[in-house]
């Protein structure tokens, strides 16, 4: 029996996640930096959203924008944004939904701390990885995973041993598939460690002759669970959690980039303003859903809407107002009416 999936489970939750100022960028500033990103109405915590308040230290210009929720600079938080906004997309999946998990922001703002995480701080994906295998011990379900990444619009598996492009076929529904994309079955953290960082450390080397490709390209980690029925009564359900670490969505008119660097943003770009276009038809019940505006919404088409649910983490650097007014602009546009 499936879970009743109520109207609003198919909404994007789109929440703001600030990372602390870096050692040296308090030496920087003289031990003294000052962040530009506050909450307004702390009190509402509880309340359905909340409000972002983005100030330029250097000028009065400031903005302020509606989101879901707040996380800030203390340490710690991938845990609690673990528990309150993961945690809660996992059970779907081991009935067959598919969920999917984005950090978005600008280059050096936290997308990677927040996914990856480091070994003392484990980031969303490892979290993840380690409540679905404790979840699969408990209800006989087994866990595959999948990690690639999309770079220029094109696929690449990096689980295989030299990172090996993928095609993106159309089926006749014109569903995309990736065709040979390698899966392989893990049942212990410490396979998953394993495997994934193999995985991480091909991402970096990828691509020869450029310079680490890795904040510019997608990086997709899919967790697919298989769940036996309890009634026998037919093929278990299948479910996955896509966890991505989106590409740094730089703004052009600010970085001044040129060649190759002009041609990956403007790829970049284009991907990420069409998942906000997807997300926003999403969460305000357009009729018609924008998948095919590029490679990447249209490969996470069977993720987004119908039964899945998602969470996009806006990730910010407190010392950059205009990339942080940037991210936070298109995170809330997607967000609501
Ligand atoms: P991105 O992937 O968005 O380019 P990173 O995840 O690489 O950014 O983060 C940039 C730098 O900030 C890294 O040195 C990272 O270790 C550090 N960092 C990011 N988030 C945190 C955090 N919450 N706590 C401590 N350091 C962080
Ligand atoms: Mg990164």
């Amino acid at each position: 029996s499936r879970p009743t999936i109520s109207n609003s489970i198919s909404k994007v939750r789109v929440v703001v996640r600030v990372r602390p100022f870096l050692s040296q960028e308090i030496s920087a500033k003289n031990g003294d930096p000052r962040s530009c990103i506050s909450v307004l109405d702390k009190e509402s915590e509880s309340c359905t959203e909340v409000t972002v308040h983005l100030k330029d230290p250097n000028t009065i210009r400031n903005e302020t924008y509606q989101l879901d929720s707040f996380f800030d600079q203390t340490d710690d938080t991938v845990s609690k944004i673990f528990y309150s906004e993961v945690n809660p997309l996992i059970p779907g999946v081991f009935y067959g939904c598919n969920a999917t998990v984005f950090a978005y922001g600008a280059t050096g703002s936290g997308k990677t701390y927040t996914m990856q995480g480091t070994d003392e701080k484990p980031g969303l994906m490892p979290l993840a990885m380690s409540t679905i295998l404790s979840m699969c011990q408990r209800t006989g379900s087994t866990a595959e995973i999948s990690y690639y990444e999309v770079y220029m619009d094109r696929c690449y598996d990096l689980l295989e041993l030299k990172a090996k492009e993928i095609a993106i076929l159309d089926d006749k529904d014109g569903k995309i598939h990736l065709k040979g994309l390698s899966r392989v079955p893990v049942s212990s953290m410490t396979e998953f460690q394993e495997v994934f960082s193999r995985g991480i450390h091909r991402r970096k080397v990828a691509h020869t002759g450029l310079n680490d490709v890795s904040s510019r390209s997608h990086g997709v980690l899919v967790i697919s669970v298989f769940t036996p029925r309890l009634d026998d009564s037919g093929a278990p359900f299948t479910g996955k959690l896509n966890l991505i670490d989106l590409a740094g969505n730089e703004d052009n008119r600010r970085t001044c980039n040129e060649g190759i660097r002009l041609l990956e943003s403007g790829k970049i770009n284009q991907s990420l303003f069409a998942l906000s276009n997807v997300i926003y038809a999403l969460n305000n019940n357009k009729p018609r859903v924008p998948y095919r505006e590029s490679k990447l919404t249209r490969i996470l088409q069977d993720s987004l809407g119908g039964t899945s649910r998602a969470l996009m983490v806006a990730c910010l650097n407190p010392g950059e107002y205009h990339e942080s007014v940037h991210t936070v602009s298109l995170a809330a546009r997607s967000r609501h009416i």
